[in-house]
């Protein structure tokens, strides 16, 4: 059996395997951001490890400690930055992280890093940092890097059974049916069923402004309802996504 996890593993252990296997390296992306009254404020990168840890199992992987700050929450798909506890980092900050990630890992020799993002903000300071993190590299990089938002691994089937009254979209799905159901399937002890609200889904207009209102979507923070989550659904979801991740990475990763 390999050990999964890098900060579990001795110095010389992750050279071996490095040498011996080339294993494909996870590194989770999450936030610290409100989820409403009945999730943690790290949900986002607790089900990007989750997710990631299951698939490294699938593919023989190795699986990297969470860069645990995200970029800035926006009102529209996190609820906004003044909610309490929603502890956020500059653009800067973030891309530096990640370019920085990506070069180290390949100092000593990774071939192949898979970035797993659980929170919808960082996407594209994600990209920014692996841009410039292979830049470094020069030419002809020995590393690979591969990026994915869990989410969209989700086929429509698993979204229309999970969702039977119609998906409201990803952006709206913050705090709602999808990570309070797979927060129930991961970490079940850490969700409060008993809090969860039950409001409509928020209303946005199609434009932001500046400085951001706090008052556009509900005050919960839940932006559609979690009514409908279940562990059973939380389950099917995650065995979907560590199968469906696990083929892209063998696919899209040499
Ligand atoms: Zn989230
Ligand atoms: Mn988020």
């Amino acid at each position: 059996m390999n050990a999964l996890r890098m900060d579990r593993l001795s110095w010389m252990d992750y050279a071996a395997r490095i040498q011996r296997d080339q294993p494909a390296i996870f590194l989770p992306v999450g936030a610290l951001e409100q989820h409403g009254p009945h999730l943690p404020l790290g949900t986002d990168g607790l089900l990007a490890a989750a997710v990631a840890a299951d698939t490294a199992r699938l593919v023989g992987g190795l699986l990297a400690p969470t860069l645990s700050y995200g970029y800035k929450s926006q009102p529209k798909c996190g609820g906004g930055q003044h909610f309490s506890g929603t502890t956020s980092v500059d653009a800067a900050t973030l891309i530096g992280s990640v370019r920085d990630a990506v070069r180290e890992f390949a100092r000593h020799g990774a071939t192949r890093l898979v970035v797993v993002n659980g929170h919808y903000e960082n996407q594209w300071f994600l990209i920014e940092g692996i841009d410039l993190g292979l830049r470094d590299l020069g030419p002809q990089p020995a590393l690979q890097v591969m990026r994915l938002e869990y989410w969209d691994f989700l086929t429509a089937a698993t979204l229309a059974d999970v969702f039977p009254d119609g998906f409201p979209g990803f952006a709206l799905e913050h705090a709602a049916v999808i990570e309070t159901s797979m927060m129930l399937h991961y970490h079940p002890s850490l969700v409060r069923t008993d809090l969860i609200p039950d409001e409509p889904p928020a209303d946005f207009p199609p434009y932001d402004r500046y400085p951001t209102p706090k008052d556009w979507g509900p005050p919960s923070g839940v932006l559609s309802s979690a009514k409908g989550a279940s562990a059973e659904k939380g389950r099917r979801m995650a065995h979907e996504l560590a199968q469906r991740m696990a083929a892209a990475v063998a696919r899209a990763l040499r």
